[in-house]
């Protein structure tokens, strides 16, 4: 039996190269392209303009269905959605939904769990079971959108399960599909790629043509303390990270986010402000502080176990120093974490409590 290829894995030029191997129109790729992003459609039968005996070829030799939807959890405290899905291999992967006044945010995975181990995350506790195709990764945006509508999602954040910046080159192909001219054109200033620190990555995607919005992991602007709660900053030292940033801010122009969840004790202290400020002072950027979600739902040892949330009045304590001293500092508001939908808090498997 011949082994079907999943259309949603192929870039816009690979899906050319494949009409034209078989004797037909380049063009025909942009137009199924344009079904399958723009119109949404689930099946080759629905691609009107491409012909009946062409749309035969395409059922034989490719699938369309990547995903499928087991569930979705609204939370009650916010509007924010929480969407399961599981693979053909029957790994359970979560995409939520992020609605504010001003713009719907698709929280997007790129990794089933991830190898990276910070100590604050439950996707890191989850373990790394492999990386998402890029069928699997736009197959999250496309099946959120033809529930909640296809112009309802205004922008997206790699910020899900996984470190994208290790699946680069589909995390890179997606990011070619949501700017491209079919699904809507999200533009790449609407498209934010977070990451744990991976220079080389950095300064890669620099060099791509997708210049997204970068925003890094920092937690610790000191080495020892940024070592502990994730190791692979052992590997990869702060300075050759935020030299590529550095590299990233300056071929892009745009400012980096550091993103900096609440630690009590290890990342809240006056000589963090102190470091956070001087850092933030070498380069365009502004810092993100996150209240640390609780990871009570997974079990947890070593490192883990003994991190606790900076209190609410220390956080804001935190934020009016950092501001004091002329730094951009906002804080993330905490959503859906009744679903165990916010930051960190993403894991699915057998490590999880209740299960
Ligand atoms: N792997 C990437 C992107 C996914 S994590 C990265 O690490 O950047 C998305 C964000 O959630 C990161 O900033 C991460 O540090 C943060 N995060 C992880 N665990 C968290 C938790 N328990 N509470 C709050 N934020 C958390
Ligand atoms: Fe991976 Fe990001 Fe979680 Fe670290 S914070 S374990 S890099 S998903």
């Amino acid at each position: 039996m011949n082994k079907k290829n999943e259309i949603k894995g192929l870039t816009l030029t690979e899906l050319e190269n494949y009409f034209s191997s078989i004797g037909e129109k380049r063009f025909r790729a942009s137009q199924v392209f344009n079904w399958l992003y723009n119109n949404l459609v689930t099946s080759f039968e629905d691609m009107g303009t491409i012909p009946k005996k062409l749309r035969r070829k395409l059922e034989k030799d490719f699938t369309v269905k990547t995903l499928t939807l087991k569930t979705v959890q609204s939370s009650t405290q916010s509007r924010t959605k929480k969407y399961l899905f599981s693979t053909k291999d029957n790994y359970s992967i979560e995409t939520v939904l992020i609605p504010d006044s001003q713009r719907n945010t698709l929280c997007i995975s790129t990794q089933v769990g991830c190898p990276l181990d910070c100590k604050f995350c439950a996707t890191g506790i989850m373990g790394f079971k492999r990386n998402l195709t890029l069928s699997e990764i736009v197959d999250q945006y496309l099946l959120v959108a033809s529930e909640v509508g296809k112009n309802v999602i205004t922008n997206i954040v790699f910020m899900g399960m996984g470190e994208p910046l290790i699946n680069f080159q589909n995390t890179l192909d997606a990011v070619g599909v949501f700017t491209g001219r079919h699904a809507n054109r999200i533009s790449r200033r609407r498209i934010t790629v977070s990451t744990s620190g991976i220079p080389e990555k950095i300064i890669a995607l620099a060099d791509s043509p997708y210049r997204v919005k970068l925003a890094l992991s920092l937690h610790s602007a000191f080495d020892d303390v940024r070592s502990k709660i994730m190791p692979i900053n052992i590997k990869y030292p702060l300075n050759d990270v935020i030299e590529a940033i550095r590299y990233y801010g300056r071929i892009t122009d745009t400012r980096v986010m550091f993103e900096y969840v609440m630690l009590k004790g290890v990342n809240d202290r006056d000589e963090d402000v102190k470091a956070i400020t001087k850092l933030c002072r070498s380069l365009p950027s502004k810092i993100n502080i996150i209240p640390f979600n609780s990871i009570a739902h997974m079990v947890q040892d070593g490192v883990s176990k003994e991190l606790e949330p900076t209190s609410a009045s220390d956080i804001k304590a935190f934020v009016q120093k950092l501001s004091d001293n002329n730094i951009v500092v906002v804080v993330r508001s905490t959503q859906g974490d009744d679903i165990a939908a916010a930051c960190g808090q993403l894991a699915t498997d057998e490590l999880r409590v209740d299960n």
